[in-house]
């Protein structure tokens, strides 16, 4: 059970043979069993998902079974979902319960998805290696001394060690992509504006995205079915006509136009992720892909211009938690000001008190044509290089992440060697466009490597389908670490 695909378990569900209770109680028993020592989920609620695993078999029963009707899927704890407690990895929000649905978890919710339960993550989205949040670090399922990426780390440790059958993640720079290459999992980044913001606590929001994190691309797509759609409440959600995700997957890649930009495959590339990268290519080309040789030349630009961009939005953001509207409370404090003082001081952790002093001073006068709008104007030029290089290939492929997963510990004190993790994914997000990471392969210390897979804007469904024809000739997706 723990092994099949989203549509296997559909299947099995809707001919009754297992009922959603059974399956949500199975992988309740084998989240007891791990979560202790994996630290994945922050919030389990076995009351709401058992009885939203009752109504699932109440309408598979009737014949209305959806796709993901009676599945367990598990959420990032920075959406809202109604009651249950949703703390953004915060001490900030260590004890808010939510009052109502983030439009994903509103989607899932309509589709009779069972909610089994909110997936540790790095204090508000920031950080690459879940050693932010205030619950604590993850670990990494396939070496329990190394860290499981971030942010999403909880999502992609629980996909890999199976203890939900799919899951929720959000990226701002690299949060789903990063943490799915360091796992061995899949996940997919939609184009900015695919799926609403709503109820998804706030990082950076010309940048967040949410996105599927799972054990294929298949998995992806029926997880993208139910969370892209328009939604009023989010002014950047996009109106588009529904579409199937899975309606490529089966094409073949006959004339397919893989890019490979320069830029990342130079200078501080991991060796070991390098040669698992040219084997996945290697692999394409014998699936009928072409190779066209791209340069994105501003690429190297975008982790400054990141962390310029994202603190600022951040800065602005996050100046709601201020113990009065929203937000922990210091217990002692001596008047107004000294509230919001010591209230933000004692709730917020180190790298978000790091991000909004930065966010703050580049927003501020004097400082703001300086950094502000400089990295404005060079977020256009960016997204400007992806769109000279869709016009000699079709999907750009590279590296997820420069290295392997790393140790817990190794990069805490050093933010912009931390920083760097994400050097690779960060400028899909400068440019709005869809990004994948799926497993290629092993590196040093048998840890998994991710191959990314960038799309041209709302090319998810070819994204799938190329990611899906490459699951089908190799089996690096079908691994599974050893955590018993
Ligand atoms: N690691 C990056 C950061 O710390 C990206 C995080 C994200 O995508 N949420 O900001």
């Amino acid at each position: 059970m723990f092994n099949s695909s989203l549509y296997q378990l559909g299947g099995a569900l809707r001919a009754k043979k297992i009922s959603s209770v059974e399956l949500t109680q199975l992988y309740l028993e084998r989240i007891t069993a791990l979560n202790p020592e994996l630290n994945a989920y922050i919030t389990l609620n076995p009351e709401i998902s058992l009885a939203q695993a009752r109504e699932a078999d109440a309408r598979i029963a009737s014949g209305n079974a959806a796709a993901l009707t009676g599945i367990p899927v598990a959420q990032k704890d920075i959406f809202c979902a109604k009651g249950w407690r949703t703390t953004c990895g915060s001490k900030m929000l260590h004890n808010f319960i939510s009052p109502y649905d983030a439009h994903v978890i509103a989607q899932f919710n309509q589709a009779g998805a069972v909610n089994l339960g909110k997936t540790n993550m790095d204090e508000f989205a920031m950080g690459s290696s879940n050693e932010t949040s205030y619950f604590g670090p993850v670990k990494n399922p396939w070496d329990k001394a190394r860290v499981p990426g971030g942010s999403s780390g909880g999502t992609a440790a629980a996909v890999a060690a199976r203890l939900c059958a799919a899951a929720t993640g959000t990226d701002t720079g690299g949060s789903i992509r990063q943490p799915a290459a360091l796992c061995g999992i899949s996940g997919l980044k939609p184009t900015y504006g695919v799926c609403s913001r709503y109820g998804m606590i706030a990082f950076a929001s010309s940048l967040d995205q949410a996105g599927p994190m799972g054990r294929s691309a298949e998995d992806l797509a029926l997880m993208m079915n139910v969370m892209a759609g328009f939604d009023e409440r989010d002014s950047t959600s996009l109106q588009r006509d529904k579409e199937d995700y899975a309606r490529n997957l089966s094409k073949p890649l006959h004339g397919l136009r893989i890019g490979l930009p320069k830029e990342f495959f130079a200078e501080g590339l991991g060796s070991d992720v390098a040669l698992a990268i040219e084997a996945a290519i290697a692999e394409y080309k014998k699936l009928g892909a072409t190779i066209v040789d791209i340069s994105l030349p501003n690429s190297k630009l975008s982790v400054p211009v990141y962390y310029v961009l994202a603190p600022a939005e951040a800065s602005s953001n996050l100046s709601r938690f201020d113990g009065v509207r929203y937000g922990y409370r210091a217990p002692e404090y001596t008047d107004l000001a000294d509230m919001y003082e010591k209230s933000r001081a004692q709730g917020f952790g180190a790298e978000v008190k790091r991000r909004i002093m930065i966010g703050t001073y580049v927003l501020s006068h004097g400082y703001y044509d300086a950094y502000y709008l400089q990295a404005q104007k060079i977020r256009r030029l960016i997204a400007q290089d992806f769109t000279e290089a869709y016009k000699q290939c079709d999907v750009i492929m590279g590296p997820t992440s420069p290295s392997t997963a790393f140790k817990l510990g190794e990069k805490g004190d050093d933010p912009v060697q931390m920083y760097l993790s994400d050097i690779y994914t960060i400028a899909v997000n400068l440019a709005g466009l869809p990004g994948m990471s799926i497993p290629c392969g092993f590196g040093d210390n048998n840890m998994p490597v991710g191959l990314q897979i960038i799309g041209n804007y709302f090319d998810e469904a070819r994204m799938l389908n190329v990611a899906h024809q490459y699951q089908l000739a190799t089996d690096w997706h079908s691994r599974a670490p050893q955590v018993l």
